[in-house]
């Protein structure tokens, strides 16, 4: 590692590399170097998601996340293609079960057409000719939905920014940020490196990078462990493509969902289950400090008082296999809890204000030589080319 480099970005997630790419491909003189403490690249959010190129057909117009999913789903698939990495443009289903979902499958449909996404409204034999197991009272196709080998992005992403120059370096882990003169001086476990400008990328631990800054960002992440399971395979055939659930407005999260992968795998899940440390991706995993550093933001006491209701369901549901099948047959009446085989779990880094809002949109923030990246939830992957040149962008701005 040198002593210095012009930016220095923490994080190898899908986010910290398609920055670095970013700021290569904008200022082809610029020294960057990532910094990651797992000994392999995309180990949290970005290797343990859903796989899904969202359409942006669920986001309020004007928002980060409409701007950057529509234009981010169409660049990432044209990625792909051009790179060879695994992906299909498949569609998808978001499915009424109930009376009351309709008005809100109604309302998603118009903000397709808003967005101008393919969307069409179908009936009940409709639904039954895309997907002949899944029962609903109607749907909405959504044409541009799809999947990708999102490990395998950032993994391209790191080697195309190596070969303009960058440096990524593993089991790196950044213990502690001073300011120096002309920047920042940043303390790892490789020892000292000297930035021009700081990006911190550091998804489920953005917060604390931000505080090691000296800046109180003014939301804590929260660890939302997202459980999976996967259809056995004599059962795969239950499911052609991509099926979701009409998602609540009040929560952040789109519902358990089956998912078509691109090996031919089919997905169900995630869950939203409050986890007991950031990386918590059992339910024995828990760590006191973090725990109690969770615990203590105002803004989780808040979140419990809203949300303890859904909560106590996703909690139910976690521990209960039966419970869990019994959700999922609502929309595929023919799957049994044999049917369901654990996979592994993922976990969101979802940012909440101290007044219990969680926070839905990108969140970036940052002074002086740092830019911050404090919420990037999903469609965060789908969405990491044009979000990366957006964090580029702030980041040389800085350094001018
Ligand atoms: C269950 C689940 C399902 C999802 N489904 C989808 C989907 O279908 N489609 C979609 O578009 N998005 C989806 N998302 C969202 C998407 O995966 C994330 O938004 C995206 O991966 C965020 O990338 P990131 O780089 O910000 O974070 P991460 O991938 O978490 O990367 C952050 C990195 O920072 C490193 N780090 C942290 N602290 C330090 C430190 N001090 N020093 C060095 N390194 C550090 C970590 O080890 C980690 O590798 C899903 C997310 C989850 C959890």
């Amino acid at each position: 590692m040198r002593s210095h480099y012009d930016v220095v970005v923490i994080g190898g997630g899908i986010i910290g590399l398609s920055t670095a790419y970013a700021v290569t491909r904008a200022a082809p003189g610029r020294s960057v170097a990532v910094l990651e403490k797992e000994p392999a690249l995309a180990r949290h959010q970005s290797g343990r998601n859903s796989g899904v190129i969202h359409s942006g057909i669920y986001y309020r117009p004007g928002s980060f996340k409409a701007r950057f999913a529509l234009r981010g789903a169409r660049e990432m698939v044209e990625f792909c293609a051009a790179h060879g990495i695994a992906h299909e443009v498949t569609g998808k289903l978001i499915v009424a079960t109930t009376a009351p979902e309709l008005p809100r499958l109604a309302d998603l449909a118009r903000r397709g057409e808003q967005h101008g996404i393919p969307v069409r409204t179908l009936g009940v034999r409709e639904i039954a000719e895309h997907e002949p197991h899944v029962r609903g009272l109607a749907a909405v196709h959504v044409g541009t939905t799809g999947v990708a080998d999102y490990p395998a992005v950032a993994r391209r992403f790191a080697e195309l920014a190596a070969r303009d120059g960058a440096e990524v370096h593993l089991g790196c882990e950044v213990l502690a940020l001073t300011r120096a003169p002309d920047g920042v001086m940043v303390h790892t476990t490789a020892g000292e490196v000297r930035a021009g400008v700081l990006v911190n990328c550091a998804g489920l631990h953005s917060d604390r990078v931000a505080r090691m800054a000296g800046d109180e960002p003014g939301v804590r992440i929260i660890p939302f462990r997202g459980e999976y399971y996967e259809l056995a395979e004599r059962s795969r055939g239950l499911v052609r493509n991509l099926v979701y659930p009409v998602p609540d407005p009040a929560f952040p999260f789109l519902g358990v969902h089956l998912t078509r992968d691109v090996h031919g795998g089919v997905h169900v899940g995630p869950n939203a289950v409050l986890a007991a440390a950031r990386e918590g991706y059992r339910w024995r995993d828990f760590r006191a400090r973090e725990a109690a550093d969770i615990a203590g933001w105002p803004g989780l006491r808040r979140v419990a008082r809203r949300h303890w209701r859904r909560e106590v369901g996703e909690l139910w549901r976690s521990a209960s296999k039966t419970a869990f099948t019994a959700a999922v047959r609502r929309m595929l009446p023919d799957v049994t809890r044999n049917d369901l085989v654990r996979a592994p779990a993922g976990v969101r880094a979802q940012a909440v204000r101290a007044d219990g809002t969680l926070v839905d949109d990108f969140l970036f923030t940052g002074a002086g030589p740092f830019v911050h990246v404090l919420n990037a939830p999903s469609p965060a992957a789908t969405a990491s080319l044009p979000i990366g040149r957006e964090i580029a962008a702030r980041a040389l701005r800085t350094l001018e």
